[in-house]
């Protein structure tokens, strides 16, 4: 059986640039996944993913933040590419709305430069979009997004330019701790390792479900449910779309910012501007940031209806003059939602040498620099000064009183 100082269970966004960090670091790195690298399948496909640094979900995220954004830019540099487009991001809501107060006060809080700006400002600053008299702009001018595709590629190549080696197309379906560390088992092939990290995405809870343990009192329940409380997460399918742009010199990341809409219902809309290098499909990319339906990974639908379409045309046309009022391409995703929508960064509970990274909660990949640093301290080190306490899994028991 070959051995390993760490596996890793899925190359995503989490699982690709824990490889990259661990391999970095001298460690002997064995990273599978289920499909081929940068995949449309799981979490961490779309073309762009926001990076910001004021948080309105929780200010404890800001330093994680800033670090995976200067991390961004030196993942490019190592592998000769722009990873990071800093367009800024802007939001705009009423004075009531969570995402652009708890943004500005995020950033107060941790000195993150910022404008809050009225409604005319935003308007007469960029014109692709039409507020509310009444609405405020939030600027943090030094965030942007990422082409989530291009950075798992890169960390991957990363990875094994520092000796790791990644097996593709190729299931995990079992593992267990045993007295020196873990095993896994795939395609009839055994491996073991001194720690396993567990980044399976929308699958974490097949996976974790997928463990026992080979030592006296330890692992899972009897019914292989986690101890922990916070699995199973709730996986959901979500639609982004794409609209074409009446102007394309208006629609460019550099003068168009990525964006957050938010009305105050609780379901804002995101999107991101066009680039030079942004290929197929071209267009103003759109979303709502809301739990879709509830699905099952290996199930879910992924053909996209009208009606799947009609939330985001409306949007479109109510708040972007800029778009041509039709969502000409769509695909589906997936979040891993937690009961607070915090993620789960933590060793597995009832597991020693097992580590988990899930329930991103669909705001995950701007941190994967960062979630990588800390896997690879918890692996190989057993704890990381990262400030990553407020994710650990334990809180599931908290949350269910
Ligand atoms: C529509 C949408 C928009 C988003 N927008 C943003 C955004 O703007 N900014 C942001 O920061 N975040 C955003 N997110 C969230 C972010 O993309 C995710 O949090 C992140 O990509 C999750 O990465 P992951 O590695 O956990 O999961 P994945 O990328 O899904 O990786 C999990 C991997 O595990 C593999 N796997 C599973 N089971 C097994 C097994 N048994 N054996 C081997 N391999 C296995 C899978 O094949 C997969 O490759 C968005 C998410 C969605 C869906």
């Amino acid at each position: 059986m070959e051995t390993f100082d760490v596996i890793i269970i899925g190359c995503g966004a989490m699982g690709s640039a824990t490889a990259a960090e661990a391999a970095g670091r001298g460690a002997r790195v064995l990273a599978i996944d289920q499909h081929s690298r940068a995949h449309s399948l799981g979490a961490s496909h779309g073309q762009s993913r926001t990076v910001r640094v004021a948080y309105f979900e929780h200010s404890d995220y800001v330093p994680l933040a800033r670090r995976a954004l200067a991390q961004w830019r030196t993942l490019g540099e190592r592998v000769g590419k722009r990873l990071f487009h800093e367009s800024g991001v802007l939001y705009m809501g009423p004075t009531t709305a969570g995402t652009v107060m708890k943004s500005a006060q995020s950033a107060r809080e941790y000195g993150v430069h910022h404008e809050l700006l009225e409604s005319h400002e935003v308007m007469a600053r960029w014109p692709q979009f039409a507020i509310p008299s009444d609405w405020i702009g939030f600027w943090e001018p030094e965030a942007g997004f990422v082409r989530p595709e291009e950075c798992v590629s890169a960390m991957l190549e990363l990875a094994e330019r520092g000796g790791a080696r990644v097996i593709e197309s190729a299931a995990v379906t079992q593992w267990r701790d045993v007295e020196s560390g873990v095993e896994v088992e795939l395609a009839g092939r055994r491996f073991s390792a001194k720690s396993l990290l567990i980044c399976a995405g929308p699958w974490m809870n097949k996976v974790v479900s997928a463990g026992s343990s080979a030592i006296a009192g330890g692992g899972l329940t009897p019914q292989g449910a986690c101890t922990s409380g916070l699995f199973p997460l709730s996986i959901t399918r979500q639609v982004l779309g794409w609209t074409h742009a009446r102007n394309l010199n208006l629609s460019d990341e550099s003068r168009m910012p990525c964006f957050l809409i938010d009305n105050g219902d609780g379901e804002p809309i995101y999107g991101v501007p066009t680039a030079s290098d942004q290929g197929n499909p071209q267009g103003i990319k759109i979303g709502h940031h809301k739990p879709g339906t509830p699905c099952e990974p290996d199930a879910v639908d992924r053909a996209v209806s009208a009606a799947d379409m009609a939330p985001l045309e409306t949007a479109a046309a109510k708040y972007l003059p800029i778009a041509n009022g039709r969502v000409h391409h769509a695909v589906v995703c997936m979040y891993s939602l937690t009961p607070d929508g915090n993620f789960i960064i933590d060793r597995l509970p009832g597991h020693e040498r097992v580590f988990v990274a899930g329930g991103f909660s669909g705001h995950g990949f701007k941190f994967a620099p960062v979630v990588g640093e800390a896997l690879a301290d918890l692996a190989l080190n057993g704890s990381t000064e990262l400030p990553i306490s407020f994710l650990g899994a334990c809180r599931g028991c908290l949350l269910r009183r």
